[in-house]
């Protein structure tokens, strides 16, 4: 176990969040201060200390294992130029990360490919950048020295950036997207971590969800009408949006396009997600009801781990759903796969791409593995392991068959607790990218959401800062606070 010690700031969740990266979970924070760094020379330590004043600063880390050091750096910075506060902490935090990077490599350990970068959006870093008018290649160069990101990742995070600004830029203040929770699933996937009941047990609650949801809607489309913002994307997510009755999807649409300003709509999406819910009736009411995009979730191809994770439904169930989809003429079909699922490798990957390849989706989200503390998967697989090195290789597997098969990289995000601790990807044919899941990631329009567990994100451009206003999680707990839920929105947004 690694004792570590820091000395003149107490940046703790910073460094705890780069040792998990490393693949050091075994780790704790030692208070007592045993005086000067050149005194620790037994046992297994990490010593980081800052030393400085306004001007200069000293960031020195020591790694000692079973009494030998095996790594160490000093380094001095001129903070001279930064001007606020608050961004001089934000260097001194970089500065920190990057010593201790640069030792734990000193020592041995594996090289990172996101480096020191440990947040869940890489390329807004790229965004402030080229808002500040930095060259291309100035920023691929700042990426590698400043924070240490692989080549790989430079060209993946910077593709993406520039594909976003297309959609994200100009930013438009009175435009928002709306995002509406259905949180019932058939059954719950074994890595779940989201708010879904099975519909099951929870059925019986699905007519008091919906009204409950219905008042949101309509009042929450009142504010937004008063403040003069349209909508330019919708998204209904979950949970399994189709676990609802055909009938029961027209009346929310309608409720949708009755309550708010949809004149600049521009993408509407249903993430029907499990084929065992999706029926021909259900699509014609999708799209006849204005739904241009919807997502038929395998999450793999193999018949044995379906059942693995928890689904009831057969691989020809999918291949049928997307077909019937593609009959009734959805513009846009987003197929998910998971990367790093219990007994896969790469021949199950190969043979998930190798099916999805002969669909020819028009977007293909390339998921790694999270196992969040919530999931089922966490709870009876606490040691569930698997070599970060055959979860690069499938990776690199998925972006070469998107590319056989048209489609490109066009955004991403970084989870915790990911598998290998790469990235999720979203790939697609040119002119098929999902607006809003650029606008969620890169936060620079406001997003209103509707349901439990949805978490609006008001954005404030002039100030660049967001806040955000949750719905309760639970059920039964939406149903019976649902005004409370209006009343946040309201007392945020009359701040805008
Ligand atoms: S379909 Fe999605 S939301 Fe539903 S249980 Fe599976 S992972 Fe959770």
């Amino acid at each position: 176990m690694f004792n570590v010690i820091l000395k003149g700031h107490n940046f703790e969740y910073e460094v705890g969040e780069l040792l998990k990266a490393f693949g050091i979970l075994d780790f704790s924070f030692v208070l007592k201060d045993f005086g000067d760094v050149d005194n620790y020379n037994h046992h297994s330590f990490l010593i980081n200390e800052l030393k400085g004043n306004d001007t200069k600063y000293i960031v020195r880390t020591k790694i000692i294992e079973d009494g030998s050091i095996v790594g160490s750096k000093q380094a001095e910075y001129n903070l001279n130029y930064i001007k606020g506060n608050i961004e001089k902490r934000k260097e001194i935090k970089r500065l920190i990360k990057l010593n201790i990077y640069d030792t734990l490599v000193k020592a041995d350990y594996e090289s990172l490919p996101w480096g020191i970068l440990t947040g869940i959006r890489p390329a807004k870093i790229v965004h402030e950048m080229l808002d500040r008018n930095f060259t291309i290649d100035d920023i691929k160069d700042i990426l590698k020295t400043r924070y240490r990101l692989s080549d790989d990742k430079i060209q993946l995070v910077m593709g993406i950036a520039m594909r976003e600004r297309e959609y994200i830029y100009p930013i438009k203040k009175d435009l928002i997207s709306l995002y509406i929770s259905i949180p019932f699933c058939p059954t719950r996937c074994i890595y779940c971590s989201f708010p879904s009941n099975p519909i099951k047990s929870k059925g019986n609650k699905v007519d008091d969800y919906l009204n409950s949801l219905h008042k949101e809607i309509v009042e929450t489309g009142k504010l937004i009408r008063d403040l003069g913002k349209k909508v330019e994307n919708i998204y209904i997510g979950g949970g399994t949006p189709t676990t609802l009755s055909s009938e029961q999807l027209r009346y929310l649409i309608a409720k949708i396009f009755d309550s708010f300003d949809t004149t600049q709509l521009k993408e509407f999406t249903v993430e029907a997600g499990r084929p065992d819910t999706i029926d021909e009736d259900k699509l014609i009411v999708l799209k006849n009801n204005g739904v241009d995009r919807i997502s038929i979730n395998p999450q793999t191809m193999n018949k044995n781990t379906l059942k693995t994770i928890g689904r009831i439904h057969t691989v020809e169930d999918i291949e049928r759903t997307y077909y019937k989809a593609r009959e009734i003429g959805f513009r846009t079909i987003n197929m998910d796969i998971i990367i790093g699922l219990p007994n896969e490798g790469i021949n199950e990957i190969n043979h998930t791409l190798e099916k999805i390849e002969k669909l020819s989706p028009e977007n293909l989200t390339v998921h790694t593995l999270a196992i969040k503390k919530s999931s089922e998967l966490k709870q009876s697989i606490d040691e569930y392991r698997i070599k970060e090195d055959l979860v690069v290789d499938m990776l690199k597997l998925a972006r070469r068959y998107s590319e056989k098969m048209g489609l490109f990289p066009y955004y991403m995000y970084r989870q915790k607790y990911m598998v290998g601790n790469l990235e999720n990807t979203g790939y697609c044919k040119v002119g098929h990218e999902c607006i809003y899941n650029m606008q969620i990631m890169e936060e620079k329009q406001t997003i209103i959401a509707l349901g439990a567990g949805g978490v609006s994100k008001i954005v404030y451009p002039r100030e660049n800062r967001l806040e955000r206003v949750p719905n309760v999680k639970n059920v039964d707990e939406y149903i019976n606070r649902v005004d409370e839920m209006i009343d946040r929105k309201k007392l945020q947004l009359c701040r805008t």
